[in-house]
């Protein structure tokens, strides 16, 4: 069987048919195109309304938090508190009975999934010593032993498997952390920081180490594992494109990560600092229970769906925020930087440049540490993120219209000519949630959803354009 592993650990031969976003009919609102600069982006081949559904995709690669792991099915992430009737229960792992699923119909489509908590991951996890190693680094475990398994099944003739492995390694990557930004990171005293994540290559080495252990330990050929070099790469394109998938609020209102998830389609979007589109998932939508559960139906709600915030002309880049809106310069500044390897000089990132300390304290509240956790909540470990170096804009787009002419109330309301400040804050007063604490994103709902509703993708809260007017009236 150690034969029929490939050199390389992604097959050489890419079988993207599954994963074609542009031969696909279903998205025919879309095309990929080249930015000047800056790599492949998603581009509206027509106009697009506001709310509508641009790209809905089922994960590449979904796999928990390893401190929350026995709390949310390991095979959709459903909360296990959010089990409804009677008739629903959790199943434990027949393997190593420390996590579960939420139904039968979960625990039979891991089996089946390579790249699920399945037998042979299951035995690789149980094998793997987890002892001294932080949460991030042993769930940085639960991915790199799903890769090593979906490998196996690859090398075995599995199609379904070579296909996620090359839709794995068509994901981009930033580069490796530059000597001179690692140095800096160390003199500002975050080398503790470092040394807990998995940013630096002895940590790796040390889980490669123990990963191997594991795979020798189930029996399987040394060859699964992959190299240390294979292994920076993975984890580089885990950190730039895997969506931190957030649990339920818990009653004193702290928001953990359940878990991760990979897209593959999504992972073309770009990052601007005043996005076009808002991300939604519902993990914990119910499932199709009873006689209608399939493989396929056990995690329909695992897909990510992403809405447009406003319309659209055809031929424009579509584009998402990578971190909470409200996050000020610096900090926007230092994530792109440090996470995905470039420089964001979108609209907005070059109007506040010319800001002075004082006009930037409009966003600088004093619910820093809950912007934090925000972010974290958001996108743990940030998303899509195409080649580095790559965000400049050589034809800085016209900002979309937020206000209709006969917009009523807000008469004095700016009117979008240019991205200046005014304009700005009324996009952020606009499309960031007014609950507190959330900085999640208001989006238009799909059709045929109510008209001029505004629905968040974070808490889940409603305000009609009507409230935003009110609202908007009062902070003048
Ligand atoms: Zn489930
Ligand atoms: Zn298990
Ligand atoms: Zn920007
Ligand atoms: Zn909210």
């Amino acid at each position: 069987m150690a034969s029929a592993i490939s050199s390389s650990f992604f097959p050489r031969s890419a079988h993207l048919s599954g994963f074609e976003v542009i031969t696909n009919p279903v998205w025919a609102m879309l095309r990929i195109g080249e930015v000047p600069g800056k790599g492949r982006g998603l581009f509206a081949a027509r106009d697009i309304k506001a709310g509508e559904v641009v790209l809905r995709e089922q994960p590449l690669l979904l796999y928990p938090q390893q401190s929350t792991a026995a709390a949310f099915c390991s095979y959709c992430l459903r909360a296990f508190n959010s089990l409804g009737s009677a008739a629903e229960a959790v199943v434990p792992c027949g393997n190593c009975g420390r996590v579960g699923f939420c139904s039968a119909t979960c625990a039979a489509a891991a089996a089946a999934d390579p790249g699920s908590h399945c037998a042979a991951v299951c035995a690789l996890l149980s094998a793997c010593n987890m002892a001294g190693l932080s949460d991030e680094q042993q769930t940085a475990l639960q991915f790199l032993a799903r890769c090593c398994n979906l490998r196996l099944a690859a090398a075995t003739g599995q199609a379904a498997a070579a296909a996620r492995m090359a839709a794995l390694a068509a994901l981009a990557a930033p580069p490796p952390l530059s000597q001179h930004l690692a140095q800096q990171q160390h003199q500002q005293g975050s080398a503790v920081q470092a040394e807990s994540s998995i940013s630096s290559t002895m940590v790796v080495q040390e889980l490669l180490g123990r990963l191997r252990h594991a795979v020798a330990a189930v029996g399987a050929p040394p060859e699964a594992a992959p190299t240390l070099e294979e292994t920076l790469e993975l984890l580089r394109k885990e950190g730039a494109n895997g969506y931190g998938i957030m649990a339920p609020s818990a009653p004193d209102g702290e928001r953990r990560i359940r878990g991760t998830a990979i897209y593959s389609q999504a992972s073309l979007i770009n990052h601007e600092c005043l996005p076009s589109l808002a991300r939604f998932d519902c993990f914990d939508g119910t499932p199709v229970a009873g006689a209608g559960a399939t493989a396929a139906t056990a995690g329909a709600h695992t897909a990510v769906e992403f809405r447009a915030l406003h319309d659209v002309p055809a031929g424009e880049e579509l584009t998402q925020s990578y971190f909470p809106l409200p996050w000020p310069l610096a900090d926007r500044r230092q994530r792109c930087q440090e996470d995905y390897g470039f420089t964001c000089t979108c609209p907005r990132c070059q109007e506040e440049a010319t800001w002075s300390e004082a006009g930037s304290e409009d966003w600088e509240t004093d619910e820093d540490a809950g912007m934090e956790d925000a972010a974290a909540a958001e996108q743990a470990h940030g998303s899509g993120c195409q080649a580095p170096d790559h965000h400049h804009h050589e034809h800085p787009h016209q900002p979309p219209p937020l206000q209709q002419e006969d917009g009523g109330g807000a008469a004095e309301g700016p009117v979008a000519e240019g991205m200046d400040a005014a304009y700005i804050n009324l996009f952020l007063l606009k499309f960031v949630c007014p609950a507190e604490g959330c900085y999640g994103t208001m989006a238009p709902p799909a059709p045929p959803g109510p008209a001029d509703h505004y629905e968040c993708n974070m808490c889940g809260r409603w305000r009609t354009e009507a409230e935003f007017m009110a609202e908007l009236e009062a902070t003048h």
